[in-house]
């Protein structure tokens, strides 16, 4: 659902290639979709060790024109779209972070969130480290340069052996680019070939536009070195492999985030979302004249339910596309807009009907009530609210900005009273087990996936998880 959840972050890079900046261009614009507010990207020219370096709060093709990528010469580059989950909104926390470390210069992107981040930022700068971000990405080069091993590549896998949590990240060096994941691979990251080039991305969608063939994920655990020997092409060498207690992928990757047209985790997120509908439909089935799927988030899933349940789909509801952070309120006296701004049913296919209504989620509540009254409004009979996600109850700590559990309607609220709320006539969510089915690719994805934010079972927790006031299980015995 639209503004529902803040995106997260997107990586991208690029080694070996002539058109390194621009091809880390176009594949952060393929990634806007993980954040929207600042996007940045660092390149290097072989045999050199000057990091060039152009980011800035935006949108990526507002930030890079052809005169700026110009200022980033090299063959090899990394990029990255950020959403702030840790640290604020400004220009300092914008990434690739730069920075000249005593074992030669790096610029880091990362998506993820550090649960001891703050941790390792006190007692880093309790032993005199001065911090120029907010962002928990920081500690990893400060951690880098304070390592006691000679190089720099031991000096990272000592690292990330301190971070606990998410980080999907590209650490460009003079000579390479370093690609790790943690080791229950909360996020994606997935590695490609492009003529001679090794390219990393956090989707498989970034590969697509620039024409580049996936090669493989990288995997929870492994640090990757992407480097290439004389003119030979790019080449890759696993660096180290730390194997986790348990895999724990994000779920909500599948439900919301990741672009529809990629492949997360093995798994194609269209089909996903489908199978999602196509479950939802065996658990939650009603008597109705038409499938309608809140736009975009709810498309596929409703395809899925319209096909199991046999009730016809239709695109019912419009959405305006052009609607962005712009958009400025007319004064309350003049008209208060709202949902209207940006979603807008047809009527033909609404008036009279029972409608299934689909969406992937529900956070506070406050949309599916104005869509469900709006609906109403345009003469529909019957309301049946569907989610192809089971209700949304805590926080997520790694990496994607979710709303406080205060603010998680279904925190505190059954089934039946977020319905009488949303003002349907009926709601029904998908189970965790249906979910979970709908991404099985052979082993059992319950012990594959994180579904904390849906279960409250945290792979991994921090004191200030510790510290929540609603209750929150233990950590799972993995
Ligand atoms: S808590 Fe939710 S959003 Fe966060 S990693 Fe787990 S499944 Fe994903």
């Amino acid at each position: 659902m639209f503004d529902k959840f803040k995106d997260e972050c997107g990586v991208f890079g690029i080694l070996n290639h002539p058109d390194a900046a621009n091809l880390v261009y176009l594949g952060l614009y393929a990634l806007q979709h993980r954040g929207q507010e600042s996007a940045g990207i660092a390149s290097v020219v072989p045999g050199t060790s000057t990091i060039y370096s152009e980011k800035d709060m935006g949108y990526v093709a507002d930030i890079f024109s052809q005169e700026r990528i110009k200022r980033l010469p090299g063959d090899t580059a990394v990029g990255h779209v950020r959403y702030s989950t840790a640290g604020g909104s400004m220009l300092c926390n914008a990434q690739p972070l730069v920075a000249s470390t005593n074992k030669g210069p790096v610029a880091i992107a990362h998506n993820g969130n550090l649960v001891n981040g703050p941790d390792l930022r006190a007692q880093l700068e309790a032993e005199g480290a001065i911090f120029n971000t907010m962002s928990d990405t920081e500690a990893i080069v400060h951690l880098i340069a304070r390592s006691k091993e000679p190089s720099l590549e031991r000096a990272l896998v000592q690292t990330l052996a301190q971070c606990r949590g998410a980080y999907s990240i590209a650490l460009l060096t003079p000579r390479r680019i370093y690609v790790a994941r943690d080791p229950y691979g909360f996020r994606p990251l997935v590695l490609g070939r492009l003529d001679g080039a090794i390219v990393v991305s956090s989707e498989t969608c970034a590969f697509d536009l620039i024409g580049a063939d996936l090669i493989r994920e990288v995997r929870p655990g492994e640090v990757i070195a992407i480097e290439q020997q004389g003119d030979t092409a790019a080449t890759m060498r696993v660096v180290h492999h730390s194997e986790g207690r348990r895999e724990a992928r994000c779920i909500f990757e599948h439900v919301y985030f990741a672009r529809p047209d990629s492949i997360v985790f093995g798994n194609n997120v269209a089909e996903v979302r489908r199978r999602f509908g196509v479950q939802l439909a065996k658990e939650q089935p009603v008597e109705a004249d038409v499938v309608i799927p809140v736009p975009d988030s709810g498309v596929f899933a409703a395809t899925g339910y319209a096909q199991e349940s046999g009730i016809p789909f239709q695109f019912g509801l419009v959405r305006n596309h052009y609607v962005g952070r712009t958009f400025i309120e007319p004064k309350q006296s003049i008209r208060h807009f709202g949902v209207k701004v940006k979603l807008n049913p047809v009527r033909d296919l609404v008036a009279g009907k029972r409608i299934v209504l689909i969406d992937d989620s529900i956070v506070r509540g406050t949309t599916s009530k104005k869509i469900v009254r709006m609906l109403k409004d345009f003469g529909a009979k019957e309301v049946h609210m569907r989610i192809s996600s089971p209700p949304t109850t805590g926080p997520c700590f790694y990496g994607i900005d979710t709303p406080e559990r205060r603010e998680l309607i279904a925190s505190d609220h059954s089934v039946e009273e977020i319905r009488e709320y949303i003002e349907a006539d009926s709601l029904g969510y998908l189970s965790e087990e249906g979910m979970l089915e709908a991404v099985r690719n052979g082993d059992d994805p319950s012990r594959l996936y994180c579904t904390a934010c849906f279960s409250g079972r945290y792979p991994v927790l921090r004191d200030t998880i510790d510290r929540e006031p609603a209750a929150v299980s233990e950590p799972t015995k993995a």
